[in-house]
């Protein structure tokens, strides 16, 4: 990408920080180009102030919304279910007198 063209536009949007004149008719010259990292000066025609600007353009493509992958949390599974667990279930059942809602409570140890 030409950024001079660029600059060139935007910069009357801006005046000099030291004589508060609009930089529309600053001077422009590309210092150095590397990648989308721009490096520009900028001379006010009206006091000579040099500025020096760095870039970077940045566009959706090159940015995408996920730069950091969502971290993904394994889950442990569950441990196996022991037979001891599966005859305690047997038993309560076997038992059961009561509405099944009995079966949420915890188990009598008494
Ligand atoms: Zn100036």
């Amino acid at each position: 990408m030409d950024i001079l063209p660029f600059m060139h536009e935007r910069a009357a949007q801006f005046s000099c920080p030291r004589c508060r004149r609009s930089l529309a008719d600053c001077g422009l010259r590309l210092l150095q180009q590397r990648g989308s990292h721009y490096t520009v000066q900028v001379t006010c025609r009206t006091c000579d102030l040099t500025l020096v600007v760095a870039l970077e353009l940045r566009s959706e493509a090159d940015t995408p919304r996920e730069a950091i992958p969502a971290q993904r949390v394994a889950r442990p599974a569950p441990p196996p279910l022991s037979g001891e667990e599966v005859l305690d279930v047997h038993l309560r059942l076997r038992d059961l007198n009561g509405p099944l809602t009995d079966l949420l409570r915890p188990p009598d140890h008494g």
